[in-house]
Formats: structure tokens, C-alpha cells, sequence
């Protein structure tokens, strides 16, 4: 059997893995001309560590990013919202609260792609389905042959747009800075990620190796806003000189070319990834807001889940059911789950903020655990 994926990221990249180690001829199409070593920091969840064990990449990867011990909310002041212990569930579940700057969770995964099997500088144009064979035609007008396509090529996907136009990215109302830098030599806990919900947006932490930080920010914004596009580091300090320390700090120790910007979006649940003999996986198939951490997550359960469909089952039109049906749904939680969260989160109504903070520090511990345990529970 023969697979065509399109889209290199973290879902195109381990949907190769996963098929290749079923024996079938997969490969990679990517639109970028090189595998560019840049991105900021990725969070990943016990699930995703679970699906990358499967795909015997998971110690690999490990050594390369970090574990952390808790998960804190604080406000504006640095006071505590919420602090969730996740050893007890890293111990249930297997490794969890792990952090990785994106080049290297891209490198480890590239390596383990069988030879010449990503292809770079391809970028799809369309697809077609004819008899018992699915074709791609590249911008450049090649095209590419095989049983079975796979579209991974993230929230904009031309496969998905074709397939279904209505499917659009919809804007969440809030947009995000990110970068990783250099610990300039501020007080850090090294073994907690940190998120803060001050009255003016949202900063988050995370210690990565090697003395570096990986933060991130978020801001209620109009889509597209040019002069959200044009913030510097010193600019977003300024935005943020009234946030407990060391944020300011970290933000306008940042380079300008160090910082990446996007209008964060997401997708409306679709009830299909499934077109014949092209599936839907990853971002091109349910994209989330990034608030659960689950988007590079959910798209290696997709890779793992698929993989073990295609070993399992007769015929390739019954294990493309069989994804589908096991997919769906728990793709369509996280990303409710999610949007609703990062609603939430960026309320900048006074008392609304104070109500949810206050309902957030009452909240036992168990309840905040055992909300997040049916996602580290995986049917793999
Ligand atoms: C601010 C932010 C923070 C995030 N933090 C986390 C986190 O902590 N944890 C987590 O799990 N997730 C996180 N995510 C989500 C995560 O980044 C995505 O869910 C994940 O990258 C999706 O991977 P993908 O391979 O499906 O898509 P993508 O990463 O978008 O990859 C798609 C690939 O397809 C290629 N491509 C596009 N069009 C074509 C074409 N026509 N032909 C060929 N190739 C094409 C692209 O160049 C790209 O390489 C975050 C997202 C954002 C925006």
C-alpha cells in the first residue's frame, strides 16, 4: 500500500512513522523548501507521550525537553489561582507536563522518517480521486500518485478547503506573542509551567533546557490588527509593566526576531475526516485553541490511532471508518473544551475576573485532576 501525506509538521511527520512501521510506502510532501529549526515552546500532555512510545520516538524526545512538576495559575499580583500538582498524574499516567522547544520535537521525528520519504518544496495544489487511486498535483504541476492520501497540512488546509469550503479557521478573539529565549538572568522556578491572568491579557512560563524560557502571551485584539502585528518585545513589557515579576523582564529582554505573532483560531467540530481515500488528520482536521495544550497532542493520537487502524483492519475503507469513529468525538470535546477556556481566561470584566478567580482558588484539587484524566485515559 501507498500513502501520500501532505504537510510536514508534528501530525504529517508522525503519521509517516506510525504508517511506515505498518510496512506501507509513506511519504511526505511539504511545502516549505527546508525543515526551517525555528518555533517556540510545545507542551505535551501524558496522551501525547503515550502515542510517541508507541511510535518509539518517546525517549528521544524526552531527553531532548522537560518535565515539570505543576501546572500554577496566578493573577496580575502573582498570587495563586490555582496550582495543580501533575506528579500524582505523570505517575498514573506516564510523563506529563513535559515542555520541548518545536525544533527539537521536528528534528527527533524527522530523523525517524525511513529515507527520502520527505519530500521538500512540494506544495499541493490539489487532489483528485479516480478508480482506486488518489493524485496530487503540486503547484509546480507535478503530481503524485497512491492509495490512500493523507491531508496534514495544518488549519489552512487546501485538501480540506477543497473538500469542504464551508470548513473555515474562525477567530477566537484574542492573539498571541510567542517566543524562547535565553533565562536573562531572572528568578524562575525551573520545574513549574506558569500561566497569568492579569486584567490585560494573559502571559505564560516555561522553563526549557539548556537555561532557556519559552513564554508566550495573549491579548483581546480584532483580527488581523495591524498594530498588533507591528508590538515589539519592549512594547509588549510596556503592555505588561504592571505584572508581577519576571514578566516584564522577560518580555523586553526579547529580540524582535525572536518573537513569533498569530491571531489564534480555531475550527467548528466537523462530524467527517473521512472523503474516500483521503483522511483528515491533525490541525486539518480539528484544529483547537491552544489553551488545553492539546492541538500537537491530539494530532499524534490522530498519527498513532490511525497507524494501528490501518494494521488492524481488512480493508482500508473499514479502517478509515474505524479512525473516524475513535477520532471525532474526543477531538470535538477539546476543542469546546478549549475555546471555552480561553474565553474564560481572557475576561477583562472586573467582577467577572474576580468571580472566576475566586470560584478557581475554592475548587478542590481532585475535581481540577480528574477534569484532565479522561484525556490522559487513551484508547490506544
Ligand atoms: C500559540 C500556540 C501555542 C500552541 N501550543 C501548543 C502546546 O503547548 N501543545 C500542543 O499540543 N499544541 C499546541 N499548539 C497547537 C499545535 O501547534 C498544532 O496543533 C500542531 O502544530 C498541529 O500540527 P499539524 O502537523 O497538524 O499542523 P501544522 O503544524 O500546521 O503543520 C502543517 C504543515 O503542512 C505544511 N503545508 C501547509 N499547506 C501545505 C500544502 N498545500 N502542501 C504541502 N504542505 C503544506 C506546512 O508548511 C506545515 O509544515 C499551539 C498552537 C499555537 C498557535
Amino acid at each position: 500500500m501507498k500513502a501520500i501525506i501532505i504537510g510536514g509538521g508534528i501530525g504529517g511527520l508522525c503519521a509517516a512513522i506510525a504508517l511506515q512501521k505498518q510496512g506501507i510506502e509513506a511519504v511526505v510532501y511539504e511545502a516549505a523548501p527546508e525543515l526551517k529549526l525555528v518555533g517556540a515552546g510545545v507542551g505535551l500532555a501524558a496522551n501525547a507521550i503515550q502515542g510517541l512510545q508507541k511510535l518509539g520516538v518517546a525517549e528521544e524526545i524526552i531527553a531532548r525537553g522537560k518535565q515539570l512538576t505543576a501546572l500554577v495559575m496566578l493573577d496580575g499580583q502573582g498570587n495563586i489561582i490555582s496550582n495543580m500538582d501533575t506528579q500524582p498524574l505523570s505517575k498514573a499516567y506516564g510523563v506529563n507536563n513535559f515542555v520541548i522547544h518545536r525544533a527539537d520535537l521536528h528534528e527527533v521525528l524527522a530523523k525517524h522518517l525511513q529515507p527520502d520519504s520527505l519530500i521538500l518544496g512540494k506544495r499541493c495544489a490539489q487532489v483528485t480521486q479516480q478508480d482506486d487511486q488518489v493524485q496530487v498535483t503540486f503547484t509546480d504541476n507535478t503530481q503524485a500518485t497512491a492509495d490512500l492520501l493523507i491531508a496534514a497540512d495544518g488549519i489552512n488546509s487546501v485538501v480540506r478547503r477543497q473538500l469542504l469550503p464551508q470548513s473555515q479557521p474562525r477567530y477566537a478573539g484574542y492573539t498571541c506573542w510567542r517566543a524562547v529565549i535565553d533565562n536573562p538572568g531572572v528568578d524562575l522556578n525551573m520545574m513549574v509551567s506558569a500561566e497569568t491572568w492579569a486584567s490585560q491579557g494573559r502571559v505564560g512560563m516555561a522553563p526549557l533546557p539548556g537555561n532557556r524560557v519559552y513564554w508566550y502571551c495573549c491579548i483581546n485584539a480584532p483580527e488581523r490588527d495591524e498594530r498588533m502585528r507591528q508590538m515589539t518585545p519592549q512594547q509588549l513589557a510596556n503592555y505588561f509593566e504592571d505584572v508581577h515579576a519576571p514578566v516584564p523582564a522577560v518580555l523586553a529582554t526579547t529580540k524582535p526576531e525572536q518573537l513569533i505573532w498569530n491571531d489564534i483560531a480555531d475550527l467548528e467540530p466537523l462530524q467527517k475526516f473521512v472523503y474516500g481515500k483521503i483522511v483528515l488528520l491533525g490541525d486539518a482536521a480539528h484544529a483547537t485553541t491552544p489553551n488545553m495544550g492539546q492541538g500537537a497532542c491530539q494530532a499524534i493520537e490522530d498519527a498513532v490511532v490511525l497507524g494501528q487502524c490501518l494494521a488492524q483492519e481488512q480493508t482500508m475503507t473499514a479502517a478509515f471508518a474505524k479512525y473516524e469513529k475513535r477520532r471525532v468525538a474526543r477531538t470535538a470535546k477539546v476543542i469546546r473544551l478549549s475555546r471555552l477556556l480561553g474565553a474564560v481566561s481572557q475576561w477583562q470584566n472586573p467582577m467577572l475576573r474576580g468571580t472566576r478567580n475566586m470560584a478557581f482558588r475554592m475548587m478542590p484539587k481532585f475535581i481540577t485532576q480528574s477534569q484532565m484524566e479522561w484525556l490522559y485515559r487513551v484508547d490506544f
